[in-house]
């Protein structure tokens, strides 16, 4: 999928709309349209990305920064004694949305093991 048919590169343009958790000039977070938990948060970086698959050296940056604001989000939202971070990656992965993305998960006690 191209950056020009990507959803979330449609949500970061301001193209779709979008639930906004938090955006700054180069992290978008907004609440997933079909949640899988009390709290269901996407984390998404702005440029297209496609997977972890795909990330380079001079994406460590963007990851770090994307990854520190993880807990900062889940702790904002109630989140206060735990939350899972899940990262689908490629077809096997179960990535749906060919546009890199942590999902914040919790807010409804224990989730389920794998
Ligand atoms: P994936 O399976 O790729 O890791 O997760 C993609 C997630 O994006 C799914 O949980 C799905 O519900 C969510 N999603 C797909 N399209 C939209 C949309 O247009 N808006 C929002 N807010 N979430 C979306
Ligand atoms: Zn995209």
């Amino acid at each position: 999928m191209s950056a020009t048919d990507c959803i979330f590169c449609k949500i970061a343009a301001g193209e779709i709309p979008a639930k906004f958790a938090y955006q700054d000039d180069e992290i978008i977070a907004f609440h997933d349209i079909r949640p899988k938990a009390p709290v269901h948060l996407l984390v998404v970086p702005r440029v297209h990305i496609e997977s972890l698959n795909d990330i380079r050296p001079s994406d460590g940056q963007l990851l770090s920064n994307m990854l520190m604001l993880l807990p900062k989000l889940a702790l904002e939202h109630g989140l206060k004694n735990g939350f899972r971070t899940i990262c689908n990656n490629g077809p096997d992965g179960g990535q749906e949305v060919n546009h890199l993305h942590f999902h914040i998960l919790g807010g409804g006690g224990r989730l389920p093991g794998f």
